[in-house]
């Protein structure tokens, strides 16, 4: 709030140095009318006099729109890796002061793996954000079939979030398409927008995943399309972004996560020589996502 009202004052205080250079400018022209070499510098002065004060206002206000970024983060991660940890510590002083019949100390069990599932992804979640731009990475290229990659990455999301069949619909592509890059990777990138589409939903998801092929050209597009809480129109870019996470979610503070998600879906994508896209009528109408590859 503190940010948001220091940028509006630099966005205020850009505008009236503007209009007084412009006030001051157009004095000092009619003053000095007949020294035309004068006036030329005048104006070329005048003109960066105003391109620096806006630049300054436009780098002020996004190094304020980054540290805020930067806290939302620290803040998010911070929650994400201390919820599993405290959880996993109860459990095990439960364990250790009281006698647990069996079943219940199983589901402690479950509790504490699942717990520790999701500190593991958070982790992984921030490394692999950090390598995004590593010039120098190892990837294991193959020959790959983009329908089984997609498979098996929706037997993941469905077996993670114990979803029944029908809440994934897939469409495979009819021909096969066979796509240049690493598995691995790949399956991050799809996991991910489809871990996204069940954490975003309304109620019980429902999602779908159609690979369309190119009529012309060499490529396939992947529609990851889901019923859920939808995005506003002015996030569609900006969620691709580190850190960017939509604000004042529906439901109070909303779904947890870092805002790192669909900045590694992006890098992913960019480094096979992809594209992806977001599609969203708006708030409520669901989301669809769009992966385009190129096919071989
Ligand atoms: P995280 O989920 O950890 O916040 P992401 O980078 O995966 O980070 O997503 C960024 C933001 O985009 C999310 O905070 C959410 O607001 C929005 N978003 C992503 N996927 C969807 C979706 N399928 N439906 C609605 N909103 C979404």
């Amino acid at each position: 709030m503190r940010r948001r009202k220091t940028a509006i004052f630099f966005l205020v205080t850009g505008i009236c140095l503007s209009v007084l250079a412009i006030a001051l400018n157009v004095g000092w022209i009619l003053l000095s009318i007949r020294e035309a070499l004068v006036l030329v510098l005048g104006i070329i002065f005048f003109a960066l006099i105003i391109t620096g004060i806006i630049l300054n206002t436009v780098f002020l206000v996004r190094e304020i729109r980054r540290s805020e970024q930067h806290d939302t983060f620290l803040n998010s991660v911070t929650h994400e890796l201390k919820t599993p940890i405290t959880s996993i510590k109860i459990y095990l002083e439960t364990l250790k002061n009281r006698e647990v019949p069996e079943a219940k100390r199983q589901e402690f069990y479950d509790t504490m793996l699942a717990d520790s599932d999701r500190l593991l992804k958070t982790v992984e979640q921030v490394l692999e954000a950090g390598r995004a731009k590593e010039p120098r990475r190892q990837y294991n290229v193959t020959e790959l079939e983009l329908n089984e990659v997609l498979g098996d990455a929706i037997d993941e999301v469905r077996t993670r979030f114990s979803l029944e069949r029908g809440a994934i619909r897939f469409t495979p592509g009819s021909e096969d398409p066979i796509v240049l890059g690493d598995a691995e990777e790949l399956k991050t990138a799809f996991t991910n927008l489809l871990e996204n589409a069940v954490k975003y939903s309304d109620g019980e998801p429902r999602l779908s995943v159609r690979v369309k092929q190119a009529a012309i050209g060499k490529s396939a597009t992947i529609l990851f399309r889901d019923n859920g809480i939808g995005i506003p129109k002015s996030d569609l870019k900006r969620v691709f972004k580190r850190f960017h996470r939509v604000p004042n979610r529906a439901g109070g503070p909303g779904v947890k996560g870092t805002g790192l998600g669909l900045f590694i879906v992006k890098n992913i994508v960019e480094r096979h020589g992809g594209k992806v896209s977001a599609e969203s009528k708006g708030v409520g109408e669901g989301s669809t996502f769009f992966v385009q590859f190129p096919t071989i």
